[in-house]
């Protein structure tokens, strides 16, 4: 998406909506939304809605694929048809199956695949509204929907992405941002762990940039995780930490 004539960085400093430079969109997250998944999640980051459903560990049909020391992690990240501002193809494109990949990645360190031998859990994260991160959002509300699912894990694992915009680094940036921005980098993992499982960067930063926006980055995921931790207290009504 272009969009003409948006001043990214205003005269007093901050971002088209307003927002500071270090600052995240408002989240909400939601678990146990689905009645006919093992797990779901919903995950907001201002207008970019997720919806993530979880089943498993289950025996599927196509049995050749199972591997006799662990489940199998399938991932399947779609955009739906009206989550763009143009209707996009429901057809799988080659995106879709590039973040799929790169989905299955980020979460299967810390699935606790080995319990479940022959078996295959499956996540399926469905874009409803997208305005930018859709990949980090897809792996927060993937992870919320495992912990919902019951899937024992080694942590959670939360993502956000950060954008240069007019020589600006900024946190979790939008549609506008990524599409007229300099550069975007998608980062998620487990801070629990100090494990980074996702991380990609479109664009050019400078070695001192590149490590200022991953330490952005990962102190906004501490955050999420934080707030993850704080809806499945709530859901599941548990005290303590859960780690
Ligand atoms: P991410 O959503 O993880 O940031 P991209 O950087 O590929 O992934 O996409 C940035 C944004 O561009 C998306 O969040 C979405 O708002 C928009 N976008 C991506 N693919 C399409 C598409 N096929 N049609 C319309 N908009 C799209």
């Amino acid at each position: 998406m272009k969009v003409e004539g948006v001043k990214l960085i205003r005269e007093d400093g901050l971002r088209h909506d307003g927002r500071r430079p270090e600052d995240l969109r408002p989240i909400r997250m939601e678990v146990g939304v689905l009645s006919n998944a093992d797990g779901s999640a919903l995950v907001e980051f201002g207008r970019t809605r997720v919806l993530a459903a979880v089943y498993g560990p289950r025996e599927p049909p196509q049995k050749f694929m199972l591997l006799p020391d662990r489940a199998i992690l399938r991932v399947r990240y779609h955009m739906a048809p009206f989550s763009t501002s143009d209707r996009k193809s429901p057809a799988p494109s080659r995106r879709e199956i590039e973040l799929s990949k790169v989905i299955r990645e980020a979460l299967e360190p810390i699935v606790l695949t080995k319990q479940f031998p022959r078996t295959a859990i499956d996540v399926f994260i469905e874009v409803l509204q997208a305005d930018g991160g859709t990949r980090t959002t897809g792996v927060t509300a993937a992870s919320l929907a495992l912990a919902d699912a019951g899937i024992p894990m080694k942590a959670l694992v939360g993502g956000v992405a950060v954008g240069k915009v007019e020589g600006v680094l900024v946190l979790d940036i939008d549609e506008v941002e990524d599409s007229m921005g300099e550069a975007d980098m998608p980062v998620a993992g487990a801070p629990d762990l100090g494990l980074i499982t996702l991380l990609q960067l479109n664009g050019v930063m400078t070695e001192e940039e590149f490590q200022k926006a991953l330490d952005m980055a990962w102190d906004a995921i501490r955050r999420i995780v934080d707030m993850e931790k704080e809806v499945l207290r709530w859901k599941y009504n548990v005290g303590g930490d859960s780690k």
